[in-house]
């Protein structure tokens, strides 16, 4: 259930209906937007009279959202999409379309510092790049774990590029938050509701992956858990799901953009390097992720795709993500969005 405020409304009466929400024994979760204020009530909520709410001071409406999904709805925000903002030059959701590239893994000091600078000099708005890699094989590289966070941090230090990386683990969750601006929730993790609900007790923002096996009705429900915690934060991202198709690693599903936007108001980002696994078709399927209305994309770029540790296959150069970026540019103005280089946008170019 959903407490729409009239505009205006005074912080008595939000906690005046804040309190009612806890005597029906559901839970409140205040969600300011920039018309209008809403309280969620998060619950099971079917056998509660509501009528009660109705009446209360300074309630414009109480709607039942229908979708299993509450907070995730977009019926929630009365259509206000929801604005997530890693830095001052990274912010989506709005007319501008941020770009996160960077390394699969994090591979060392120098190497993490290079890839920063190259894609700072793409134009990219964000670095990314794992400490923590979830692989298929126990054997394979793991990553560098707190010492990858900490060339991450030196590398945001130096460029000024907001850090994404991804946690796997409810426990390294307070680590890994003390170092990035993001936290990324992977595929494999992505119905480990324990770490969902660990990141939704955290500050930072959160890229949250669609699971491969996922539906978007699971996706959206599973989002949930991050944001009943009382993060509102949440970026989804589509990396490409299973299919029987072998020709790409996964199918990447750009349809889900639109679908996404249509159910709910948070950020949808595009990944396609996971999406295809095959450096030559990532620059096509972002130009076409833009061109659907993502909000955004994350992109992984190597300086030598050869010889990368983890994803070499997938990852771009820096000279191919120049090329790219220009081409960025021209598709989002052409629907109406900006996807304008991060230098650019800080007056350094
Ligand atoms: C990654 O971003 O490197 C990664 C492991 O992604 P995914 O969880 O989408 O496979
Ligand atoms: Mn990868």
């Amino acid at each position: 259930m959903i407490v729409v405020m009239r505009p205006g409304a005074s912080e008595t009466e939000i906690d005046g209906v804040k309190k009612l929400i806890k005597e029906l024994g559901l839970k409140d979760q205040v969600i300011v937007g920039t018309d209008l204020t809403v309280v969620a009530a998060i619950g099971d909520e079917r056998l509660k009279d509501c009528a009660v709410m109705e009446q209360a001071p300074g309630v414009s409406k109480v709607m039942r959202v229908l979708a299993p999904y509450k907070m995730a709805a977009i019926e929630t925000t009365g259509n206000q999409r929801t604005v997530v903002k890693l830095s001052e030059t990274c912010v989506f959701g709005g007319k501008q379309v941020p770009v996160i590239a960077g390394p699969c893994s994090v591979e060392g000091e120098q190497e993490i510092m290079e890839a920063a600078r190259q894609v700072k000099a793409s134009g990219a708005h964000a670095l990314r790049g794992g400490a923590f890699k979830p692989r298929t094989n126990p054997y394979a590289f793991q990553g560098f774990g707190e010492d990858g966070l900490k060339m991450l941090a030196a590398a945001r230090e130096e460029t000024g590029l907001p850090i994404v990386t991804e946690v796997l683990t409810p426990s390294d969750v307070e680590l890994v938050s003390e170092y990035a601006d993001c936290l990324q929730i992977g595929t494999r993790n992505s119905q480990n509701f324990k770490l969902l609900e660990a990141c939704g007790k955290q500050p930072k923002p959160v890229l949250y992956k669609r699971g491969m096996s996922m539906t978007i009705d699971e996706y959206l429900q599973a989002a949930e858990y991050i944001l009943a915690e009382g993060n509102p934060n949440v970026i989804l991202c589509e990396r490409g799901i299973r299919t029987f198709e072998d020709h790409t690693r996964n199918t990447l599903s750009l349809s889900a953009v639109p679908e996404l936007q249509t159910r709910s108001h948070l950020p949808i980002i595009i990944d396609p390097s996971h999406g295809t696994g095959h450096a030559r078709l990532v620059p096509s399927m972002a130009k076409a992720a833009v061109a659907a209305g993502a909000d955004g994309l994350a992109i992984e770029v190597h300086q030598d795709p050869k010889h990368a540790m983890t994803d070499g296959a997938q990852s771009i150069t820096p000279d191919q993500m120049d090329g790219l970026m220009v081409n960025l540019q021209r598709v989002a103005e052409a629907v109406d969005r900006e996807c304008i280089p991060v230098e650019q946008m800080l007056g350094q170019v």
